[in-house]
């Protein structure tokens, strides 16, 4: 069971997540600390390798069974694997970090863009015979991350930026995005967003009802399913978003998978049926017919696994190689 251990670490906007997983991939260890997003990307690479240590030490293995390790970061990377930038980390610009990481690991380590890897993470868990030839992730967590699987191959760009559904504008005189821009589906979808616009709401409430007031004390994924109307709405608006930047992907792409994973998604199954039945709404026939809307597999810690499961991906491409 241990001869392959390789641990995966996806770095979030508030919570870092990391698991170890054995060689046919099951979770035998993880953990889930809180993100400083102050920290610099020194910082971040002792962070995270406290975070290896702590794996192995739960898991009673010594580093040397370590094989390799696979980190999601939250941010775009270049072809080069650079992290070029990024609004969650801000103080980041142009750091190679896995030349931070990897000489303190001491093992194979493999860094890529953090929705990617959840991407990579749902398609690891079909069949390779049912595995789609166009899969589409989002992430709705502290942003809203994209990224486009083509034959299970992340479509990256000349400059590393593709698959950034979260940037598509589906409002063009509407909220300043982050990014600088208008009416991003970030500025709709991401959890930041949701809560934003339900305290918004709440503060525009000219006779607050007794469920927003428990609502406000118990959080935004408690006040929608406590049936908040004003939750709800928030929820709503950032569900039309959805759709609207979903339908011009599904026209564009005619991916069979959309997976929606991070925190929103991870609201209930109401919200990706919603999702998926109003597809049609604005995309064409066909495609619209095609596409299944998943919730990530693993939910929160798929973005971990996918990472963990890149770096055995790693580790087996070496040992085939050396055959
Ligand atoms: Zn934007």
């Amino acid at each position: 069971m241990r001869g392959c251990l390789t641990v995966g670490i996806d770095v979030g906007g508030t919570k870092t997540a990391a698991v170890l997983l054995a060689d046919a991939g099951q979770v035998v260890a993880r953990i889930t600390e809180p993100t400083d997003r102050s920290g610099s990307p020194q910082e971040i690479a002792e962070f995270t390798e406290g975070l290896v240590d702590h794996l192995l030490r739960e898991a009673s293995c010594s580093r040397d069974l370590l094989k390799a390790v696979g980190i999601g970061l939250p941010g775009l990377i270049t072809p080069g694997r650079i992290f070029r930038d990024s609004i969650i980390l801000p103080a980041w610009r142009n750091v190679d970090f896995h030349s931070l990481l990897q000489p303190r690991l001491g093992v194979p380590l493999v860094v890529d863009n953090d929705t990617t890897m959840a991407a990579l993470g749902h398609m690891a868990t079909i069949p390779e015979h049912q595995r789609p030839s166009c899969l589409v992730c989002l992430t709705l967590g502290t942003g809203v991350g994209g990224a486009i699987l083509l034959d299970g191959i992340p479509l990256r760009g000349i400059d590393g930026t593709a698959g950034q559904v979260g940037h598509t504008v589906v409002d063009p005189a509407g909220r300043r995005c982050d990014c600088g821009s208008l009416g991003c589906l970030n500025a709709y979808a991401s959890g930041t967003a949701i809560t934003e616009r339900f305290l918004e709401l709440q503060a525009e409430d000219p006779v607050p009802v007794s469920t927003t007031l428990v609502a406000e004390r118990v959080g935004l994924p408690q006040a929608i399913s406590q049936g908040d109307p004003l939750a709800r709405r928030a929820l709503d608006e950032a569900v039309n978003a959805l759709i609207v930047a979903l339908s011009g992907i599904v026209n564009v792409l005619n991916p069979e998978i959309v997976v929606l994973g991070g925190g929103v998604a991870s609201i209930g199954k109401e919200f990706i049926q919603s999702i998926q039945s109003r597809i049609s709404e604005r995309s064409f026939p066909a495609p619209a017919r095609r596409v299944r809307v998943h919730q990530a597999a693993h939910g929160p810690m798929t973005g971990a696994i996918g990472a963990g499961v890149t770096a055995t991906e790693l580790v087996l491409r070496a040992d085939s190689d050396t055959l």
